[in-house]
């Protein structure tokens, strides 16, 4: 498995990261993870093709994880792409994303190549191919906005992932809502990718100790938060800082990192 970094910000616009998102490639498959705003100039900036994607996967729906949809689509569209496009969302999810789709005047019936939404439930394994799997369990993020949805309309399911190939297991935190959040799983990983807007870096390391994790990358960072962060990377002992990474966009992690 290799992971390429597009986008290591957090919801807050920046001039030096785009907003958090990455490409997942195994067994000649591009998934990308979050699609939030300006997600095309991020893939634009790494030289990747739009058309090399394969599937994308939506954590949340904030709007710097899923709010650049339509306009990746749209390139996508402009460069006549022929291979089929799936974009895995959660149940709850689902129709609000065909309508959001739909509503971005983006009609099947015109696309040059066949796109689908595939649904899936907490917990449950979903094969993207014969090699690459993810599960997913919905965390406490979005739990703080339930008392504002008065008609009960939204599904509230800000999801934290585990990816599996033959031969790596990754954990990615999504937006987590505290701390034990990131324990959702509670499995040893190769690559433990986790947030750093909605927890204390201090809580993070404990990672290491807890699941015997093997390199945490840390991502999702503010503007505001790129010092302290970096204070705090410095502080570490050798051997811890040696397995914790600072993501940027275009960060790539294969099996040697
Ligand atoms: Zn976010």
């Amino acid at each position: 498995m290799k992971i390429k970094f597009l986008g290591t910000g957090s919801a807050q616009t920046s001039l030096s990261r785009y907003h958090s998102s990455f490409l997942i490639s195994s067994s000649n498959h591009n998934l990308l993870v979050d699609c939030g705003d300006g997600i095309s100039k991020a893939i634009l900036a790494q030289g990747i093709d739009f058309n090399s994607i394969d599937s994308i996967l939506i954590s949340h729906f904030h709007a710097d994880h899923y709010s650049g949809l339509p306009s990746l689509i749209t390139q996508m569209k402009l460069l006549s792409r022929k291979n089929e496009l799936t974009i895995f969302v959660h149940s709850s999810e689902k129709a609000f994303l065909e309508d959001f789709i739909f509503h971005s005047y983006l009609f099947k019936e015109r696309m040059t190549f066949d796109l689908s939404i595939v649904s899936f439930d907490e917990e449950q394994e979903v094969n993207i191919n014969e090699n690459l799997y993810f599960t997913s369990k919905i965390n406490t993020h979005l739990d703080k906005y339930k008392q504002f949805d008065k008609k009960k309309k939204l599904g509230f399911s800000s999801l934290s992932f585990l990816f599996k190939d033959e031969k790596n297991l990754v954990n990615y935190s999504g937006d987590v809502g505290s701390e034990n959040d990131l324990y959702i799983f509670d499995q040893k990983v190769d690559w433990f990718i986790t947030e750093t807007t909605h927890i204390k870096s201090e809580n993070i390391i404990n990672l290491i100790d807890k699941l015997d994790t093997v390199k945490i990358i840390l991502t999702h960072i503010g503007d505001d938060f790129e010092k302290p962060l970096n204070d705090f990377h410095q502080s570490l002992p050798v051997s811890l800082k040696s397995r914790i990474i600072l993501a940027f966009d275009g960060l790539e992690l294969n099996q040697s990192s």
